[in-house]
């Protein structure tokens, strides 16, 4: 069994469609894959229409948080959300709150850059986004227009946090996020907390407070943690009884990372789908 719980398609900043998406999760030889665009749902129903026979769909979401850092100041913080209904009222309007934050956040850096004389439109860049804009989408259009060489430089010269022009977005405090998705019958999934190229950390004992309001589980094998990270975070999930996962974080061509590169072992997969109670996960 190939399991991979974490991918992105073009209903947020991923290059595959929907479709695409689950018909190269079958050509890599995976049996169950997420989709777990950033705070959208909007891919969930193209993906099920083209699931191919003989994989299984796990439909999902990363949602953007805010946690305590381990240095005691705010963090972002990535959470994915399993297997929640999609109809749950008080996390459907979180979601679009969400969203809202992306467009004026991304609008925001790419008037910046216009302002600064980059060759960047901000109308342009908003509508290649479509409904979760994020940076990925910016950085495409700066290596379209040549500013950077790919869209790694651009995350390291202009699009990091302490870079010239980051805006910052209002995201859900992570306590919240664990409750609502529980409340909405699904699984949370920190998504990998100890990525330290991407800033600073969350703090260990935020998240085991975490647990004991319902978090569900912690990603542990993903492209961004080390080894001695996925130590560390395997010891955790053990003191606090919580499932660990891995997962590629597949972006399509807006990263160099493969489906199935990182993958769940079964019987934690098993786990996760069986405390879930949203949306069944499709074609098992
Ligand atoms: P945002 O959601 O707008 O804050 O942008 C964060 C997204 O950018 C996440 O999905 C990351 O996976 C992605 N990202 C972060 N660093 C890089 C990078 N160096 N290359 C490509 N994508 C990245
Ligand atoms: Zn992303
Ligand atoms: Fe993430
Ligand atoms: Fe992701």
């Amino acid at each position: 069994m190939r399991i991979d719980l974490h991918t992105h398609s073009t209903a947020s900043d991923g290059t595959d469609t929907p479709a695409e998406l689950v018909r190269n999760a079958a050509a890599a030889g995976l049996d169950v894959v997420a989709i777990t665009d950033h705070d959208t749902t909007a891919g969930w129903t193209e993906a099920v229409d083209a699931l191919p026979k003989g994989l299984s769909l796990v439909r999902g979401m990363e949602m953007s948080c805010i946690g305590l850092g381990d240095d005691g100041w705010p963090v972002p913080v990535h959470l994915l959300a399993y297997l929640f209904d999609p109809a749950d009222r008080c996390f459907a309007d979180e979601r679009e709150r969400l969203r809202a934050e992306r467009v004026d956040r991304l609008r925001m850096m790419a008037e910046l850059m216009r302002a600064d004389g980059l060759p960047i439109d901000p109308d342009a860049v908003l509508a290649s986004a479509g409904g979760s804009a994020g940076r990925p989408h910016l950085a495409r259009a700066l290596v379209e227009a040549g500013v950077v060489p790919s869209v790694d430089a651009a995350f390291t010269e202009l699009l990091a946090p302490h870079g010239p022009y980051y805006a910052e977005k209002a995201d859900t405090p992570l306590r919240k996020a664990v409750e609502m998705i529980a409340t909405a019958g699904g699984v949370s999934v920190l998504a990998h907390t100890r990525a330290r190229k991407r800033g600073r950390l969350l703090a260990l004992d935020d998240i085991r407070e975490l647990a004991t309001l319902g978090l569900g589980g912690l990603e542990i094998d993903h492209p961004d943690h080390s080894e001695a990270d996925r130590v560390v975070l395997g010891e955790l999930a053990n003191e606090l009884g919580l499932i660990g996962t891995g997962s590629s974080d597949y972006h399509g061509a807006n990263k160099t990372i493969r489906l199935g590169e990182f993958t769940t072992d079964p019987a934690q997969f098993e786990e996760l789908a069986g405390k879930a109670t949203g949306v069944p996960v499709i074609g098992s």
